[in-house]
């Protein structure tokens, strides 16, 4: 059934919405270090940053990442390793990319200052609807609506709508809502409101209601539904794929390291040499030494089984079996492939599953 923005917000006290949330913000707001100034280039990075990952986790990387490019012109000039080193364990390294990418135009196409229009924004890689209007409103005090996963949770229970909020067309539904709703005067606050309300009160699990600024407001706490709303289906399982990675030191103690493509799934970061496991009659070890020696031209003789581990992305689960070995090679001509020592290591870009077999490596080695 096509739901009416108007008749969702026929009974709604807009004004005294917008104050009661409003007035809450400016009270109870968080201190966190994007909000200490108005600037679009961090506001930016911090929403990218906050994409899919937690306040907590992210504030150390954010004060990290400005530090090391406070300026975007400082982050259109930085090699891509350096930026991706800084990224190293939020994941989704493609945002990075894209970030980095996105910068760049803002640096040679509007002389570094972030674009504060729609139709220039949403054309800069990697910014959806959602980060748009976060740095139009926070930035720019522009009224347009942000609508993510928390909002859509928030506004379902508020307004009582029963949309599945994993559709696109639902998302779309609540920008309409969001503009309907959004203070003209305080945009940044309202905006910024109905996330913390997401972050702190109205919470996934066992929302805060009795503590609520808006509870008056809200349908589903007087209907008492709160902890049916929001209606999301389920996704897909994810598909899984056994890999085979390799612990390869040299004579020299060096430990073999592989770059991945310049495209697709964490493109240029780090890892171990790896490949896809086939269902053929070889044991795993000696299907993992024939890649290497076909592959990279090296000889290796496995030692052991070092261990396993298991990553879930969203859209796909990696179980990677580690195994130990060695070669007499110290060199190599494949500009993929570096033998490094474990100090050198820390300096290349790892995702995250890599990062973690690293600390085991590094427990057992040193
Ligand atoms: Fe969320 Fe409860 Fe507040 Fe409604 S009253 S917005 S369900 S915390």
């Amino acid at each position: 059934m096509q739901v009416n923005v108007e008749e969702v917000l026929l009974n709604v006290n807009k004004q005294q919405f917008q104050l009661d949330l409003i007035d809450w913000f400016l009270r109870e707001q968080r201190d966190l270090p994007w909000r200490h100034d108005k600037d679009p280039y961090k506001i930016w990075v911090s929403e990218i940053m906050l994409q899919q990952t937690r306040v907590d986790t992210v504030i150390p990387y954010f004060n990290n990442f400005i530090s090391k490019f406070p300026t975007a012109e400082a982050l259109a000039e930085a090699d891509e390793e350096k930026v991706l080193k800084a990224w190293e364990g939020l994941g989704y390294y493609s945002r990075a990319r894209n970030l980095q990418s996105a910068v760049k135009e803002v640096v040679s196409q509007y002389g570094g200052k972030v674009p504060n229009e729609v139709k220039e924004l949403s054309k800069l890689k990697g910014i959806g609807p959602y980060t748009q209007g976060a740095i139009l409103s926070i930035a720019y005090g522009i009224p347009e609506p942000a609508v993510d996963g928390n909002v859509m949770r928030v506004l379902s229970r508020i307004l009582y709508i029963t949309e599945d909020i994993a559709l696109p067309k639902t998302r779309k539904l609540f920008e309409k809502i969001v503009k309907e709703l959004i203070s003209k005067e305080k945009p940044s606050e309202f905006n910024q409101g109905l996330m913390e309300l997401g972050a702190i009160v109205c919470t996934p699990k066992s929302p805060s209601c009795l503590l609520c600024p808006v509870q008056d407001h809200c349908l589903a706490f007087r209907e008492g539904v709160q902890d049916e709303l929001p209606i999301k289906t389920k996704k897909k399982t994810t598909k899984e794929v056994l890999i085979n990675a390799l612990l390869l030191q040299n004579p020299e103690h060096k430990i073999l390291i592989h770059k991945r493509p310049n495209k697709g799934l964490l493109a240029n970061l780090w890892e171990l040499p790896n490949h896809e496991m086939k269902a053929n009659f070889l044991n795993q070890d000696e299907q993992l030494q024939q890649f290497i020696k076909k592959q990279y031209q090296i000889n290796v003789e496995i030692d052991h089984h070092f261990m396993n581990l298991k990553h879930e992305f969203s859209h796909l689960t990696w179980r990677i079996a580690v195994y130990r070995g060695v070669t007499t090679t110290n060199t190599t001509n494949h500009t993929d492939l570096q033998f490094v020592t474990l100090d050198e290591i820390s300096e290349f870009p790892f995702p995250v599953p890599y990062q973690k077999i690293l600390d085991e490596i590094k427990k057992d080695l040193l």
